[in-house]
């Protein structure tokens, strides 16, 4: 137990496709962005921040060593804005702010309880694809993988440069690996936001076929 520690979570990828209970699970800062499950277009950097947290940070002795992203900074503003008073620190990318407000009203119209399950649905659906097609997730078990993307190793053979390009061709852009002891040997596919939650689009269906197509055109044949 280490109770003065503040827990922090990067959820850049999971805010918006994954349970996330901030006060409940007793999680200091939950930082994410505008461009995943969110879905708007990348831009913003969103943070929930407990008192908790505040706390710490007003009481801390030495400076912030940022000028833009300095709590401080804009700690104030926000108190103005919430108080319906005008106040100016720097102008704020404001295209995106109200693109992150259409996005987020859509979330909330759904409901976040909504909007969990149809991801999990999702990832599901996809990782038994994946599984019937003999491919293997990175993550070791599915009571901890993500339902807002899968990570899958290529398989024997095949490497990122046979198979992104393949699927590129049918209109599919998978992103490769990034954990840096193993990035070149598994590649990530998203399943957020309105591929998820408006199914009618075919999105997923698309990408699962295009994802078998690619692998028989790399010369995979699936064990049985
Ligand atoms: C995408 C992602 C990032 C990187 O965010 P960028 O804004 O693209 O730099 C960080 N953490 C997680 C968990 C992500 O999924």
């Amino acid at each position: 137990m280490s109770p003065e520690t503040l827990v922090v979570v990067d959820g850049v990828c999971s805010v918006g496709s994954e349970e996330i209970r901030m006060d409940e699970w007793g999680i200091d800062v939950v930082i994410t962005a505008s461009q995943k499950a969110l879905g708007a277009p990348p831009g913003l950097c969103v943070l929930g921040v407990s008192e908790r947290a505040i706390g710490v940070f007003k009481a801390r002795k030495t400076p912030v060593p940022n000028y833009y992203a300095n709590w401080n900074r804009w700690l104030p503003i926000m108190n103005s804005y919430e108080a319906r008073k005008p106040s100016y620190f720097a102008t704020p990318a404001v295209q995106s702010v109200f693109a992150l407000h259409v996005s987020l009203k859509q979330i909330v119209a759904q409901g976040v309880e909504k909007r969990f399950a149809l991801h999990k649905e999702a990832s599901t659906k996809v990782k038994k694809f994946i599984h019937d097609l003999g491919l293997t997730l990175v993550p070791t078990g599915l009571d901890h993988a993500a339902n807002g993307m899968s990570a899958v190793y290529y398989p024997e053979g095949i490497a990122a440069t046979d198979l992104l390009p393949k699927l590129s061709a049918h209109g599919i852009v998978a992103a490769g690996g990034l954990h840096v002891e193993i990035a070149a040997k598994y590649f990530r596919i998203g399943h957020m936001g309105i591929s998820v939650t408006e199914p009618e689009r075919g999105h997923l269906d698309a990408t699962l076929n295009a994802l078998k197509a690619s692998l028989a055109e790399c010369g995979y044949k699936p064990a049985l």
